[in-house]
């Protein structure tokens, strides 16, 4: 029922319009609303803090959906579910929760996720942003870099460092809210693909964070980082996924349509073999996907499982979506037919929460323990 829910409204609601928001870069406001009525905005969160109370597998099959179709929108989704809400919801204060996770769940807010910096990405150890205690409160300086929603969010999870001796553990995170004296939002940035989301750098000038806002103990926030990245992932990978099954889709529906030399192409056998090879390569990445949602799910380890996903369901998502404009011939390479579009958007998967590098070391780091 979950996946009906959002084929239907990929179909109905995000498929209209989606090639405007890619090329002129509107931001889905409507969309994202209507999402948060369908109670996917805070889908894993407890019914208590207005979230819908489903599992990762259900997230699973809503990121696969909705990217599908949108991956702009997808990732709104993917990062107010598994960074933002899923950070506050584990690690936050009960005051905290209420104050900002139940806005989050909702929908009635968006919020945005700041670790990158303009010399700090795969290296998330290397923060510039400081936070330097004050008391009561924190004073926040810096920059930060590629921030998704970052002019659509009310509410910011942003790490910095307070304690310089220490490195990334005097890190802290602290919550920011839209507005806060000294907090500038920076231009958006003219993509590649995912065009309709929302990224912009962040500037920090003696930005006052009151001590309340941070989440957990003195230091937790480059270990709060990484351990919300690890399901993150998870979403990601489920983007890449719904990317990939997306071009597909559209590729063997056209492969049956299109005629030449006097048959389908479909009865050539080099456009068969390719569709075999993306098809097969397509299950393995979603099995991947629902092992780490799964795992996550069951309380067991994951963050091996989510690296794996991500790393091949994006080069899934490359894989598939080039061959999908291959299969489409010239059409393919004109907006209409969506193909170029998921080529385009599906780059970013291999290079967001952990290249693909990043990704490798995560994953021969556990299997050399
Ligand atoms: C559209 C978009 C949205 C984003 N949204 C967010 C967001 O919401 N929040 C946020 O905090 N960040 C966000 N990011 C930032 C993203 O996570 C970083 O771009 C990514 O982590 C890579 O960092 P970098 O760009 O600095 O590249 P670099 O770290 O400079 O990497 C450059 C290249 O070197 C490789 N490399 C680096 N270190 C190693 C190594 N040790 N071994 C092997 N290869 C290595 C990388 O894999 C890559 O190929 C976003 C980025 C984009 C483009």
């Amino acid at each position: 029922m979950i996946r009906q829910a959002a084929r239907e409204f990929a179909q109905n609601e995000l498929k209209p319009g989606v090639i405007e928001r890619d090329e002129y870069q509107k931001f889905p406001t409507e969309q994202v609303k209507k999402l948060a009525e369908l109670g996917f905005m805070g889908m894993m969160v407890d019914p208590k803090y207005n979230g819908s109370g489903l599992d990762s597998i259900s997230y699973v099959l809503v990121m696969e959906e909705l990217s599908k179709i949108d991956a702009s929108t997808s990732v709104v989704v993917s990062v107010n579910n598994s960074l933002v809400c899923y950070g506050l919801e584990k690690y936050g204060t009960e005051a905290q929760k209420e104050k900002y996770l139940k806005p989050l769940a909702s929908g009635e807010k968006l919020g945005a996720f700041c670790l990158s910096e303009p010399e700090a990405g795969s290296d998330a150890t290397s923060q510039s942003t400081t936070a330097k205690d004050m008391g009561d409160h924190y004073l926040l300086n810096g920059v930060k870099n590629w921030i998704t929603n970052g002019n659509s969010a009310s509410v910011y999870l942003v790490i910095a460092r307070t304690d310089l001796e220490r490195g990334h553990r005097g890190t802290n995170a602290l919550i920011l809210e839209r507005g806060m004296e000294g907090f500038t939002i920076g231009n958006k940035e003219n993509k590649l693909g995912i065009r309709g989301s929302d990224t912009h750098s962040l500037m920090f000038t003696d930005v006052k964070v009151p001590k309340e806002n941070r989440i957990g103990e003195e230091g937790f926030g480059f270990s709060f980082a990484m351990k919300t990245l690890e399901g993150g992932r998870i979403g990601i990978a489920a983007q890449a996924l719904g990317i990939a099954s997306g071009a597909y889709e559209l590729a063997l529906q056209y492969s049956k349509e299109r005629k030449a030399f006097g048959k389908q192409i479909a009865d050539h056998q080099a456009i068969q073999f390719k569709l075999a090879d993306i098809a097969t390569e397509i299950e393995a990445a979603r099995l991947l996907c629902f092992k780490a949602a799964w795992l996550k799910d069951q309380g067991l380890p994951y963050a091996k499982a989510s690296s794996m996903a991500k790393l091949y369901a994006s080069q899934v998502a490359m894989k598939t979506t080039v061959e999908a404009v291959q299969i489409h011939g010239g059409y393919g390479y004109v907006k209409e037919y969506h193909v170029e579009r998921l080529m385009r958007d599906a780059k970013i998967t291999q290079i967001y929460e952990g290249t693909s590098e990043i990704q490798k070391i995560v994953i021969s780091r556990q299997v050399l323990k």
